[in-house]
């Protein structure tokens, strides 16, 4: 997701609790019962999310740039060194940040609502329609004309808001105004943005899609915080397959590392299979694979993608379907048709339209 941090101050907070390096709000309303969306949205942020920063007052309230959130929101009776005027609050909400990537040049929002009014018009109005899950806006259409929700801290962007807000993909100008505002290089970062959250939802899609459970043999990982959406052929290496949750697998962190570094893949038969070149290892990491090697992971609906498997061989250098026939020539793929074209295929690198069946 995508979540904008709204702050008028630069203090915000002091020490570690100030800009960039977390985003917090207090927990209540000053001398009122409950909170406010915009404060406890902090708590709905997970480790992953981007966190757009827009800073100061208007006229002169700029997009600064992002950062990335460390962990998922909580809450804290630790208090701000500086809280200012949220001094009052007995506990807040706070969501780590990391990795603070300011624009090249931050953009004006003052200028954003003036070219881009009637689209955020629109874009508010259908908004304000929809009966259920509607999003919190750091805007507001008032008296006709747009401004800033007043004390909108954190809030909602979805990639449509995203695209009205900065323009097209890559910074190249849709139309003259829209350079005006975004140069291609700010653009650039943005599109940044855009390749990020299409991971971290890849991510989060595929450990559904396993039930958040590592795929491994006999793996028993099924902590959420200890398993990733990993691809198998890389985000970097193949549009194709990029979002395609066949091209996903559900690993813990130390079966995801092992993978990815090549130490074991899996064979035609969806099987683990150890890397030659690491068999003699005395690497205690290579012997609890070796002792699962043969063992099919466990698959759900969708099974892993033949073409993003083969990707996964070329990069880390192994052939499982030599090796198998070598080590072993009666190997019963071969023998079975629908696996030796789902084989000949892979090595052909030519696309099957149905899935690897066992
Ligand atoms: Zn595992």
């Amino acid at each position: 997701m995508i979540y904008l941090e709204m702050s008028r101050d630069e203090q915000h907070g002091g020490g570690t609790w100030g800009f960039t390096n977390c985003i917090w709000a207090p927990t209540e309303k000053r001398g009122e019962r409950g909170s406010w969306p915009f404060w406890e949205k902090v708590l709905q942020v997970r480790e992953g999310d981007v966190i757009l920063h827009l800073r100061g007052k208007t006229p002169n309230a700029h997009f600064v740039g992002y950062s990335t959130a460390s962990g998922n929101g909580f809450r804290t009776t630790k208090r701000p060194p500086d809280p200012g005027e949220w001094g009052y609050a007995s506990a807040f909400y706070r969501a780590d940040l990391a990795g603070f990537t300011p624009f090249y040049e931050p953009v004006n929002l003052d200028l954003i609502f003036h070219e881009r009014g009637p689209e955020l018009e629109s874009y508010f109005d259908v908004n304000k329609n929809q009966r259920t899950g509607k999003a919190n806006l750091f805007f507001v259409r008032q008296a006709g004309r747009l401004q800033c929700l007043n004390g909108a801290y954190l809030s909602d962007v979805d990639e449509e808001l995203l695209r009205i807000l900065f323009g097209e993909s890559t910074g190249l100008k849709a139309s003259a105004s829209d350079y005006v505002i975004v140069s291609v290089k700010t653009g650039s970062q943005i599109a940044n943005i855009r390749a990020r959250l299409g991971q971290s939802r890849f991510s989060h899609e595929i450990k559904e899609q396993y039930g958040n459970q590592c795929c491994f043999p006999t793996c028993e990982i099924s902590d959420p915080r200890f398993l990733i959406g990993s691809h198998i052929a890389r985000w970097s290496d193949n549009e194709v397959l990029r979002g395609h949750m066949g091209n996903g697998l559900c690993l813990c962190l130390f079966h995801d590392k092992a993978f990815e570094l090549g130490l074991f893949t899996l064979d035609e038969h969806l099987a683990v299979f150890v890397n030659p070149r690491e068999r003699e290892s005395e690497s205690l990491v290579v012997q609890n694979l070796l002792k699962m090697e043969g063992r099919r992971i466990n698959t759900t609906q969708m099974l892993p993608l033949p073409d993003a498997l083969l990707e996964h061989w070329i990069r880390v250098d192994v052939d499982p379907i030599a090796s198998n026939s070598r080590n072993n020539s009666g190997a019963s793929w071969s023998s079975d048709p629908t696996n030796a074209k789902a084989a000949a295929n892979l090595h052909s690198g030519v696309s099957l339209d149905h899935r690897i069946t066992k």
